[in-house]
């Protein structure tokens, strides 16, 4: 953000206010590393409750009318494409398919899906006997997700049946003609299906934010502002707070002092030039793959396995959901770009049924993949080719496309670690992310592509192909109540250092088969009410785990209770 500059955030939201700025010798509060889609939240509560707030953020500080087009080849700059190495059995792709890079992270290029996890999550080893139990309950998160629905705000039908039943305040959205295909076929096989949502994506215009258009752009950054992204909900919140995003600083490595607590955060800002920023705390919310990266690259005396890993588990544990696509060609056109890609679901395969060859389950949602996607995925599905592809690409207005999301469980083996060479532009090692699938999670994944199939056949459609991918990482730094298992405290605190925490997707134990933000946002709203009931004993050695009250008062006032919600 430069100053003097009103910023657009949105077709209609502008940020005019100065933003304050902090001595780097200056020790705040705190400092939150990566203000994406968790960091946004904390960095939003943190400095609305009073405290000294700094984010660090690699990328920039979009304003969505001078960075942003509406053009899909034109959207590359909102994804992490700085280097990894990725391998194992079943390597994951990165860069666009996974974490952002800009004030917002993830949650300017998420399709928006928003639904909870559901209670048997946080008890899947005492339940189901795979994955491990969550340090929580649903009941711990529950308000939280109550809380964050209204600020996004979510949209969705007012009966939602799945998990802990409940309703959303803001009406569904209409259909397209993906989500039309969906009900379609569902119906026609007895499934049940959420229509309209949940998605966090305004069915109304809503204080200084207008409604859907229904363009098709929701993971190329809304230019509308109708999404929900952190950039656009909380940060402007956070600088009219007196929070100071830094963009554009890459951080590097956490100081820790010789009292064996974090003291301030090196970082390079985007010329390479090495900074310090002293704070009384530090809070990593980088994403699954670079929050364990940079624990491990905080590696010192004292801490030579790097920051919070006295357990060894930084990095391992990673997650990823299946994620294939299934495109089917329907005779009648269904123009799949002209809805946001998540509007219609079903959740009846979410819990394990002793009659299946597997534990756990999946959901079946709606993508609307644009052209250049679509070409991918045709390229992959059907080995299109030359005229072949062209062909294909002629016919893009008679397909639609179902993703489904599979959980595949947590494994020790799937890691991140620091690669041996290769470094970034700042000399940096760079993550290296492993990962293989086992026996249930490869059963998992078959079950949940035929049954897709199935429903885009019972829809009517005359060709079905698939594209087999992965969706959303999390995992790394996993939350637990045993020191010797897992990073962090059931609040976010890392077991080893009580001043240094870790908010975000990483902390994940397990991840269900729902889309993973709103729990990632949910969680970082908790970790900032339990802050602010800290206060200053933040480098204590004792360690108060009883639950904080929830904190209405540090909503954003420009989403809480405004708007025409019909519950509540
Ligand atoms: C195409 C796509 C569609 C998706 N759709 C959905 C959906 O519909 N629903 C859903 O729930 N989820 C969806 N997701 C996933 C969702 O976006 C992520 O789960 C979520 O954003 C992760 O939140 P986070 O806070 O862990 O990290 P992020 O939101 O990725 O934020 C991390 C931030 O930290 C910054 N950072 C990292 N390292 C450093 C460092 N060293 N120094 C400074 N800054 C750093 C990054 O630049 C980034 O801004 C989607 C993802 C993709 C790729
Ligand atoms: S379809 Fe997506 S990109 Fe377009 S206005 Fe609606 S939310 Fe924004």
């Amino acid at each position: 953000m430069t100053e003097g500059h009103v910023h657009a955030l949105g077709s209609m939201q502008r940020l005019d206010v100065p933003m304050r700025r902090y001595a780097e010798n200056d020790a705040v509060d705190y400092v939150v590393i990566g203000v994406g889609a968790a960091g946004g939240v904390l960095v939003q509560r943190l400095s609305r409750a009073g405290f000294r707030v700094v984010g660090l953020e690699a990328g920039p500080f979009w304003d969505t009318e001078r960075d942003w087009v509406s053009d899909e080849a034109g959207s590359h700059q909102l994804y992490w494409e700085d280097p990894r190495v990725t391998g194992g059995s079943d390597p994951l792709a990165l860069g666009a398919n996974n974490c952002g890079k800009g004030v917002g992270g993830g949650s300017v290029h998420w399709a928006a899906f928003t639904p909870r996890l559901h209670p048997s999550d946080f008890d899947v080893y005492t339940r189901d006997g795979v994955g491990v139990d969550w340090p929580i309950s649903y009941d711990d998160i529950r308000p939280y997700y109550e809380q964050l629905e209204l600020e996004m705000p979510v949209a969705g039908p007012a009966y939602y049946p799945w998990g802990h039943p409940h309703g959303y305040a803001y009406g569904p959205h209409p259909m397209g003609g993906v989500g039309n295909a969906l009900i379609k076929g569902c119906t026609a096989l007895g499934i049940p299906v959420s229509i309209g949502g949940p998605v966090a994506i305004l069915s109304g215009s809503h204080g200084d934010r207008p409604h859907c258009i229904y363009r098709g752009f929701c993971i190329q950054g809304c230019k509308v502002g109708a999404k929900a992204s952190t950039l656009i909900t909380h940060v402007p919140d956070a600088v009219q707070n007196g929070a100071e995003i830094r963009d554009r600083s890459m951080a590097s490595r956490i100081e820790i002092g010789k009292d064996r607590r974090a003291s301030g955060v090196h970082y390079f800002d985007d010329d390479g030039k090495p900074h310090f920023q002293r704070a009384k705390a530090v809070i990593v919310s980088g994403y699954a793959i670079e929050t364990p990266r940079l624990l491990l690259n905080s590696a010192c005396p004292g801490f030579e396995n790097g920051l919070a890993n006295s357990s060894g588990t930084v990095g391992k544990y990673l997650m990823a959901q299946g994620g294939n696509v299934v495109l089917g060609r329907f005779e009648e056109p269904v123009r799949m770009y002209k809805a946001p890609p998540a509007h219609a679901l079903t959740e009846e395969f979410y819990e394990t049924d002793a009659r299946n060859d597997f534990a756990r389950g999946f959901a079946i949602q709606t993508v609307g993949p644009l052209p250049i996607a679509f070409a991918k995925q045709m390229i992959a599905a059907k080995k299109a080719w030359g005229w072949g592809l062209r062909r294909e690409m002629m016919d893009y207005n008679h397909w639609a496309a179902f993703g489904l999301l599979t959980e595949i469980l947590p494994w020790e083996e799937n890691r991140v670690t620091l690669a041996a060479e290769e470094r970034d532009r700042f000399g940096l090692p760079v993550a290296n992310v492993s990962f293989n699938l086992h026996d249930n999670d490869k059963r998992l994944i078959k079950a949940a592509k035929e049954k897709t199939m199935d429903v885009m056949r019972a829809a009517g459609a005359t060709e079905v192909v698939q594209e087999a991918r992965y969706a959303h990482l999390v995992g790394g730094a996993r939350m637990g109540k045993d020191p010797s298992t897992s990073v962090v405290d059931a609040f976010g605190r890392t077991h080893d250092i009580p001043n240094l925490l870790v908010c975000d997707g990483s902390v994940l134990p397990t991840q269900g088969s729902a889309n993973p933000g709103l729990t990632i946002q949910a969680l970082a709203a908790r970790t900032a009410d339990y802050l602010v009931s800290l206060g200053a004993s933040i480098s204590s050695d004792t360690r108060d785990m009883t639950p904080p009250p929830l904190r209405a008062s540090l909503a954003p006032p420009a989403t809480w209770r405004k708007g025409v919600p019909r519950l509540k």
